[in-house]
């Protein structure tokens, strides 16, 4: 299986901070693992530009789940792919916060990009009120239910999930290593009881206040397949550590 360190950029980026992706691209011509960057969408067509040719894949943050029509300011999945997406993140706790994105959203949006053919990075994880309360499995077993299509219609690496505690996320805070291990083998084992034995080529990603000093630790738990990057991915001297510790993990 490719690990994937994918790096997710949010509402952040002008043209200028392209000269990352440049650095970034310099620095590491043959990461020895799968590099993703997922801009804004008015920097998608010119990512994908400055990384033509490389291995650095781009990919967009959310999509619509139709492909054209009435849709003011939504972007659907064929037009992140006529922007020279391949990939593109899901159900991300902050647009399930900010835009009321239920599971069943997420799940028709996933239908979409997959027939896009994109592959989809789904994004679940709990709040910290519920990971007090003990109801972290419960509410990641319901988010998988819930987001996920019924069955893989694609190949495994068509469709990645990204485990992000939702407290964690650009809080500096992560679980330990023994609970993202704990919440990666449930995964694994909801996945498998979803789609049999195809589920153990599907690339689990841990997201989270991810950065230089932590990742190759967290890269070492099992099932940890990579990684999805908020803050440290901005800068390519901050995200390529992180894509050297996966690269050799
Ligand atoms: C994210 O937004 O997906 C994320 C993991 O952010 P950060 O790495 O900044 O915590």
């Amino acid at each position: 299986m490719r690990k994937l360190a994918a790096g997710n950029w949010k509402m952040n980026g002008s043209v200028e901070d392209l000269d990352e992706v440049t650095a970034l691209i310099a620095a590491h011509p043959a990461p020895g693992c799968e590099m993703l960057l997922c801009p804004p969408a008015t920097l998608l067509s010119r990512m994908a530009e400055r990384a033509a040719g490389s291995s650095l894949m781009v990919g967009g943050q959310d999509c619509h789940a139709k492909t054209s029509g009435a849709h003011t300011g939504d972007v659907s999945a064929q037009m992140l792919k006529d922007a020279g997406a391949t990939h593109v993140i899901l159900g991300h706790s902050e647009r399930r916060a900010d835009h009321g994105e239920s599971d069943i959203s997420v799940r028709a949006k996933t239908i979409a990009a997959q027939a896009a053919g994109l592959t989809v990075i789904v994004c679940i994880g709990e709040t910290e009120a519920q990971r007090n309360a003990g109801d972290t499995l419960a509410v990641i077993g319901r988010q998988l239910e819930g987001s996920l299509p019924t069955s893989l219609t694609t190949a495994p690496d068509g469709l990645v999930i990204a485990y992000e505690p939702v407290w964690a996320i650009g809080t500096g805070r992560t679980p330990t290593l023994q609970e993202v291990g704990e919440v990666h083998g449930f995964i694994r084992a909801t996945l498998t009881k979803r789609y049999g034995e195809a589920a153990n080529g599907l690339r689990l990603l841990y997201g989270g206040s991810v950065k230089a000093s932590n990742a190759a630790a967290i890269f070492a738990v099992p099932h940890v397949n990579g990684a999805l990057v908020g803050g440290a991915s901005l800068k390519a001297a901050d995200f390529g550590p992180i894509v050297l510790a996966l690269a050799v993990s």
